[in-house]
């Protein structure tokens, strides 16, 4: 899908900022108020990824909860996968970059996600699955995003979105940028993702060098971008961002960012924070210590 209006314009190297971060429209540039890097981890059965959110420096970042980026050529990071583990309260999200995942549930539910699929999972009440990899060797990458559900749908049904590469917009603007909707609206093309409470908007976004990037985000949003390929430059006052990086980015309703000598690549999410305690332990996460223990004991007694 390629829009005729798009934003995503050539960008020469001088960037001129007469108008500072708020133009004449009202509108305000996001600031980038938190940097950070992605730490070495493994979980699963020996998956080794990059933990950026939910990891010291950053704990969460209402209403998003973790993120995981993994990406390796080598079967020995990977092969172990996911085996059987329960989520309750709130929703995992998967996108491949590279590689085939195959996710199982107790309940019959079953998925195969290939290059540029993703999968939207409400975890809600609670479900016990696996995410096993589909491949023996090659490369294996892409994206474990978890967002919260507010206190009311914490124990809704479960509900899976299962959506293949094909049907995920791809957004290709007139300077060279490819941007891949998977959630929310960019330059008029929708990302198939619906009914989900924070309202998120989910965007891979590729820029070739000296290229520029907008996006129009609610004000009382979260947004962030983690970069994982090359540098990418946000907000008015140019802070460069290197691959592995997340930012944080705040107080406006415009997301700008533009590549120098390099190009780039992010995934940018923005989404409705609840503003509720959150207390996690594991793979539930509940508003309440008694709601965590009732997830216990309800999954010690088989009831998930
Ligand atoms: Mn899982």
């Amino acid at each position: 899908m390629t829009s005729p209006h798009t934003h995503a314009h050539d960008h020469p190297h001088d960037h001129s900022h007469a108008h500072g971060t708020h133009d004449t429209a009202g509108t305000s540039t996001r600031k980038v108020t938190r940097t950070v890097r992605g730490m070495p981890a493994s979980d699963g059965d020996g998956v080794k990824m990059l933990r950026v959110l939910g990891q010291p420096q950053l704990q969460n970042l209402d209403p998003f909860l973790m993120l995981d980026a993994f990406g390796s050529d080598s079967a020995s990071d990977y092969i172990g996968g996911f085996p059987d583990h329960p989520h309750r309260g709130f929703e995992t999200v998967t996108y491949m970059l590279a590689g085939r995942m195959q996710h199982k549930d107790n309940q019959g539910n079953s998925g195969d996600l290939g290059p540029g699929s993703v999968q939207w999972m409400t975890a809600g009440r609670g479900l016990i699955h696996s995410e096993m990899p589909l491949q023996e060797s090659g490369r294996m990458a892409g994206f474990q995003l978890w967002v919260n559900l507010p206190a009311k749908d914490k124990m809704c049904a479960p509900r899976y979105q299962d959506i293949p590469a094909d049907q995920v917009p791809v957004v290709k603007g007139d300077n060279g940028s490819i941007v891949n909707v998977l959630a929310g609206t960019y330059e008029g093309a929708t990302g198939p993702i619906n009914g989900v409470a924070t309202q998120p908007s989910y965007l891979d976004v590729s820029l070739p060098a000296g290229k520029d990037f907008e996006f129009a985000v609610p004000e009382d949003h979260t947004v962030f971008a983690y970069v994982f390929e090359g540098e990418v430059v946000f907000g008015d006052d140019e802070t460069m961002v290197k691959q592995s990086h997340l930012v944080v980015l705040s107080g406006g309703t415009l997301v700008k960012a533009h590549t120098h000598d390099e190009a780039g690549r992010f995934i940018l999410l923005a989404g409705k924070p609840f503003k509720e305690p959150i207390v996690q332990h594991g793979p539930f996460v509940m508003n309440t210590v008694e709601e965590i223990r009732q997830a216990m004991m309800d999954y010690q007694a088989g009831k998930f």
